[in-house]
């Protein structure tokens, strides 16, 4: 027997609706690109204008499930973008601009999108690249007529001649709530980035799930900062949890030094914000400097990477503001756990407390994981054991978009699929999750990820260089940089000066290894694999020459 409840299709729309309707008066706060004066409405303008948005796409063919995809930081445009492609029942596809060329060249082509938005930042990127993306039909520059700049790119569209040619009146469509509604390309270590499909329904229930006390916690009282950026999977959900629970927004544009976020969070009364530790250096840098207090910022979420404890400490005991570690990934929308007191932990003391703090937290409700050994039996829950961490649930990837590396799920005894995470953890009796290790390789950089086999091909390519091997290492500003161990060939000689040279131009320059080392061999697994963890534990006291901490 059936329930006999609705079923009305959970669907993006409905979320700008009834910002609209309950909050329509409530602002959006952004920083211009353009410029970088502030520019100031509120959700039932942003309402207005997404609609007349999607009367445009629709004018200029997009249909349903088109791909339109977004170069863009965090602002207003890239908000009306998100509702617009998706409401319509487009796909909105949020670029990585930090890619180096030949792979945004690659998602745009494997994506097929139709339409790019570009931030007048982004345009000596795409004239760049335009030629070999064939598909786009058009550039939309994310700016009014007079900060149009002069381009040599056919296909341009000004962002609001467009939409000023255009009435609001457009009415969302209703639709299966299953259609795609936004797409993400996450590169990992090995082959082409693989895109992450995110679904009408998968969104919706992340929103409710992550807006919970006990994850965000955020609400209609709270005015929202996310520094995390439009292109890292939605902003970690923030741009549509702000409008579900109707907090205020504040987007910060390209501005993301601690000055510039200081100054937004003070003028705009910011309660809560979100992004990588690599940010939040900058901005405690910036406080500690300047003798800064914070006036209104109670939380703040931090992950993408593990959070530093002295990070934690310094926000909690020196500025009163509550660290929410929070750790996911794209293919999981991406909230898994956050790390949140239970009643127990009251009368824990301070550093107790903050001890707890360090590890990756509980899974929030709709996310179901376990840890495995080699062998794929589940591990215990006793904070010791470690293993592979399996996920599952209703906003976890199931399949990469058109196939892409096959299927990534793994049975258990009853059949049912669970996503391997990569990442390698413990889990206590009590839920919190620790990650000890990761099985990828990957170097985190100020929360972008350099994958160490590309620029290990690199190496490899040069003429005097046997073998190569690249970890990362421990850095206080980027969390890890990418240092590059080399085996030369025999008699064959070449130096670090020569090898960094030989890498410009064929990797993006942020990419770039910090430093060289030559040593006479390298590390291997029985199965003739570079042995990644032995090269890691040598060179975990190393210090790279970018690294001027004392
Ligand atoms: P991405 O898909 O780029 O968001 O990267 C996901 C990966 O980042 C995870 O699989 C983890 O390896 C890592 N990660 C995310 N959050 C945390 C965290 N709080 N602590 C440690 N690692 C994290």
């Amino acid at each position: 027997m059936q329930g006999l409840m609705m079923d009305t299709p959970l669907l993006i729309s409905s979320l700008i609706r009834h910002a609209d309707r309950y909050h329509g008066d409530t602002e959006i706060v952004s920083r211009l690109v353009e410029g970088g004066g502030i520019h100031r409405y509120s959700y039932r303008e942003a309402h207005n204008r997404a609609r007349k948005l999607a009367n445009a796409l629709t004018a200029l063919g997009v249909k349903m499930n088109d791909r339109v995809a977004t170069l863009a930081w965090n602002g207003f445009r890239h908000f009306e973008a998100y509702y617009a492609a998706a409401g319509m029942g487009a796909v909105s596809h949020t670029i990585n601009p930090r890619l180096f060329p030949e792979q945004i060249i690659y998602i745009a082509n494997h994506a097929e999108d139709r339409y790019v938005f570009v931030d007048l930042t982004f345009v000596p990127l795409v004239e760049a690249i335009a030629d070999k993306c064939p598909l786009v039909k058009g550039w939309i520059f994310m700016t009014d007529k007079a900060h149009m700049p002069p381009t040599k790119l056919a296909n341009v569209l000004c962002y609001e001649e467009l939409i000023d040619a255009h009435s609001d009146d457009f009415d969302w469509p209703e639709f299966d709530e299953r259609t795609a509604s936004s797409l993400c390309y996450t590169s990992g270590t090995t082959g082409n980035p693989k895109g992450v499909l995110y679904s009408h329904r998968s969104t919706i229930i992340h929103c409710y799930a992550s807006s919970m006390p006990d994850a965000l916690n955020i609400s209609a009282r709270d005015v929202i900062l996310p520094v995390v950026p439009m292109f890292h999977v939605n902003a970690w959900g923030l741009p549509y949890c702000a409008a579900m629970v109707g907090a205020k927004l504040v987007f910060p544009g390209a501005g993301l030094d601690g000055a510039s976020v200081f100054e937004l969070f003070e003028k705009e009364k910011v309660t809560v914000s979100a992004g990588v530790p690599t940010v939040w250096l900058g901005l405690l840098a910036f406080m500690k400097q300047n003798n800064k207090r914070f006036s209104a910022l109670k939380r703040t979420v931090i992950g993408g990477s593990a959070c530093p404890p002295a990070m934690i400490r310094s926000f909690e005991k020196d500025y009163g503001v509550q660290v929410i570690h929070a750790w996911g990934m794209t293919e999981m929308s991406p909230l898994g756990t956050v790390n949140t007191f239970k009643a127990k932990h009251n009368d824990w003391d301070a550093e107790r407390r903050l001890g707890l703090q360090n590890n990756q937290g509980r899974a929030i409700f709709g996310v179901d994981m376990k840890i495995v050994d080699d062998a794929g039996k589940d591990l215990p829950w006793d904070g010791k054991a470690f293993g592979d961490l399996l996920v599952r649930g209703p906003w976890i990837c199931k399949e990469y978009y058109r196939a892409e590396g096959g299927n990534p799920l793994r049975k258990d005894e009853h059949g049912r699929g669970w996503f391997p995470t990569g990442d390698v953890c413990n889990i206590d009796a009590d839920g919190y999750m620790q990650i000890t290790d990761r099985s990828k390789d990957v170097i985190k950089s100020g929360g972008e990820w350099i994958s160490s086999i590309d620029l290990e091909n690199t190496a490899v390519a040069h003429p005097a260089v046997a073998e190569a091997a690249v970890v990362g290492i421990r850095h206080p500003k980027w969390d890890e940089r990418p240092l590059l161990v080399v085996v030369k060939k025999k008699d064959a000689q070449v130096t670090r000066e020569e090898l960094l040279k030989f890498f410009e131009g064929k990797v993006a320059k942020w990419w770039m290894p910090d430093d060289v080392v030559f040593v006479d061999q390298l590390p291997h697994t029985a199965t003739g694999k570079l042995l990644k963890t032995k090269l890691r534990e040598d060179f975990k006291d190393y210090k790279l020459p970018t690294d001027t901490s004392p």
